[in-house]
């Protein structure tokens, strides 16, 4: 399916996407496109600033508490949409998070060791960085061993 605005006459093979829903239009979109409906709106708002301002004065305990309702609504959704997760993936959002310190821990101390004997990283390739990790692995690994 694709649409013509009556406006700038561009015909968009995407309606979806190049038109705002209109569930009472016949096809169930705008008549005209995004960028001519934004384009109509800012130049109604440029030519009626008055007429706007004076609405939003009027009823600005309205739209604040509108607004208000809507953040409240959302958050609350958002938040437990967040909690769902961490619930359902409790397990790999911590497996995710211990990969994550090793592989920082890894970097991190790869880095320092760079760094204490005067290597520069552009000079050392991957190989080379992944035997050094894989003896500062191995040292951390022997120390914990010693320590314990
Ligand atoms: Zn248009």
């Amino acid at each position: 399916m694709c649409k013509t605005c009556n406006k700038c006459n561009i015909t968009y093979d995407d309606v979806e996407s190049n038109f705002y829903k209109r569930p009472k239009n016949s096809d169930g979109f705008d008549g005209t496109c995004r960028k001519c409906s934004f384009e109509i709106q800012r130049k109604y708002l440029k030519n009626n600033k008055e007429k706007v301002v004076e609405y939003l004065k009027k009823n600005r305990e309205k739209i604040l508490e509108q607004r208000k309702k809507y953040y409240k609504n959302n958050r609350e959704k958002a938040l437990e949409k967040q909690r769902k997760h961490y619930e359902n993936n409790r397990e790999k959002v911590i497996v995710r998070v211990k990969k994550w310190r090793q592989e920082n821990k890894d970097e991190h101390s790869l880095k320092n060791f760079m760094k204490r004997n005067g290597l520069k990283k552009e000079l050392v390739d991957q190989n080379t960085c992944n035997v050094i990790t894989t003896i500062l692995k191995t040292k951390r690994v022997l120390i914990k061993k010693v320590n314990n």
